[in-house]
């Protein structure tokens, strides 16, 4: 098969040129930015490398570990799962290092019991079968029928939504419960039910070992995509882009967009608008991360993150590793957060707005801040949309006489790492087999 082009050179990108090299694919992968890697967002803090995107990593991220493997088998660390909020006076702690039973009298507490009755079977949907824990699941498109016409907020009840409900959307959506629906709330649930470790150098050694690592993928920097168009005549596509402020014209028999559904959509408003509609109604929100290092320990290790209410600048600040008690990741999204962050805001200020906040719980009040970084990331994460199957299965029905593009990214699987995978294997089969020429 002739090489394909790859638009995005995030994770989804990535993963979407690994499966087409496993097919004996070569690859041109193309970002606007200057670095690949995206949303994964890889910095330093001082001398050490930092990521202020997606870090976490699954046990059953089965996917993504096998990637890492071929590209050097970096070594991971214990990351764990401990959170923690204020109801009333009290501190309710989550914390997957102590016995079930404990937790599970914890959830009760935080869900009342409509948001327990709620939410039983859709975990137990998820446990019994992991591959429900992801969009457009057997299981969850049902979910979506019978509930979407409802939020989270609805769905859930008021109790168990505040308590239980928003700690998971605005960290892995960015968004309030009733900006979330029940039929996408499996790709959640399979994230909460994981562990979790991080790759101990960062994300950035693994993006650099494949930028260097392949010889059938060729990255190309700082292009920038406007326009997709499909020439009648030879049937390839034309990739109309700017690089360095030049504009370009590309051609490839086949191409793979790797982008967020909202990034995805101008591309098409001339070649296929009826495409660029649906794909804008995919809903994304912004988020700000700041990663800052103090001179002494901020956290205890039974208690090294805290979520926030909907009424909070922060929605919340844990422990960047198990061992980094010194070192804060503060995460601003949801609703209120949204008017204190954008392109424009002074980090500086972020960070103070941030450290009184948690300095009633964590020990930042005369502990010197010695350095930080900060991230505004827009679009942010994935909220998706109420009968989100629908609107994909519309998208595959328009691109179905197209033979030469498939699509991948966080809005048909899950925006997890492993879902972006997922996704990418999913367009590179379609690209491949069902998209090969008809005999
Ligand atoms: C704050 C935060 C924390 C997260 N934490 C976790 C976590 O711990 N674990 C986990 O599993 N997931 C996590 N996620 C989710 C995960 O990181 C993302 O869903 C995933 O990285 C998205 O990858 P993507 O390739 O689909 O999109 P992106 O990363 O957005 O990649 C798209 C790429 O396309 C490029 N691009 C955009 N427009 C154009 C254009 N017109 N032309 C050319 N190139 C273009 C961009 O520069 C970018 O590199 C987190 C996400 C965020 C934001």
């Amino acid at each position: 098969m002739s090489k394909v082009a790859v638009i995005g050179g995030g994770i989804s990108g990535i993963a979407s040129a690994y499966y087409l090299n496993q097919h004996h694919v070569d690859v041109d992968l193309y970002d606007a930015a200057e670095s690949i890697g995206g949303r994964i967002g890889s910095g330093f803090l001082d001398d050490r490398p930092v990521d202020f995107g997606g870090k976490n990593i699954g046990r059953k991220y089965k996917r993504f570990r096998s990637f890492v493997s071929d590209y050097g088998d970096l070594p991971f660390e214990y990351f764990g799962f401990n959170t923690s909020q204020v109801i009333g006076r009290k501190i309710i702690k989550i914390n997957k290092e102590k016995a079930g039973l404990y937790n599970l009298i914890r959830l009760f507490y935080l869900s009342g019991l409509k948001g327990f009755v709620r939410l039983y079977p859709l975990v137990q949907a998820v446990k019994s079968d992991y591959k429900q824990g992801a969009l457009n699941s057997s299981y969850f498109n049902h979910v979506a029928d019978q509930n979407d016409h409802h939020s989270l907020s609805v769905f859930f009840g008021k109790r168990c939504a505040r308590y239980l409900i928003r700690p998971v959307t605005v960290r892995m959506n960015g968004a309030e419960p009733d900006e979330c629906y029940p039929g996408n709330f499996g790709s959640n649930l399979a994230l909460a039910l994981d562990s979790y470790e991080q790759l101990q150098g960062g994300m950035s050694g693994l993006l650099q070992a494949f930028s260097t690592g392949t010889s059938r993928t060729r990255v190309f920097t700082g292009y920038n995509v406007h326009r997709l168009e499909f020439d009648p005549g030879s049937s390839n596509v034309i990739i109309k882009c700017y690089n360095k402020a030049k504009n370009e014209e590309l051609e490839y028999k086949k191409v793979l967009l790797a982008l967020p559904a909202k990034e995805a959509a101008p591309l098409f408003k001339y070649s296929l608008p009826e495409l660029s509609e649906p794909l804008e109604t995919v809903m994304y929100y912004p988020v700000a991360v700041a990663i800052a290092k103090y001179q002494k320990d901020v956290f205890q290790s039974d208690l090294r993150a805290m979520v926030f209410d909907n009424s909070s600048l922060l929605s919340n600040a844990g422990a960047y590793g198990i061992n980094d008690l010194d070192l804060v990741r503060y995460t601003f999204s949801g609703i209120a957060a949204r008017k204190l962050i954008s392109s424009e805001t002074n980090s500086e200020n972020v960070i103070s707005i941030a450290e009184e906040i948690i300095e009633k719980y964590f020990n930042v009040k005369g502990n010197t801040r010695e350095s930080y970084v900060y991230k505004y990331l827009d679009p942010g994460l994935c909220a998706y949309s109420p009968y989100h199957y629908k609107l994909l299965e519309k998208i595959e029905h328009i691109l179905n006489p197209f033979r030469n593009i498939s699509l991948a990214g966080d809005y048909w699987r899950g925006a997890s790492i492993e879902a972006c995978f997922r996704s990418a294997e999913e367009a590179v089969r379609k690209l491949i087999y069902e998209n090969a020429p008809q005999a």
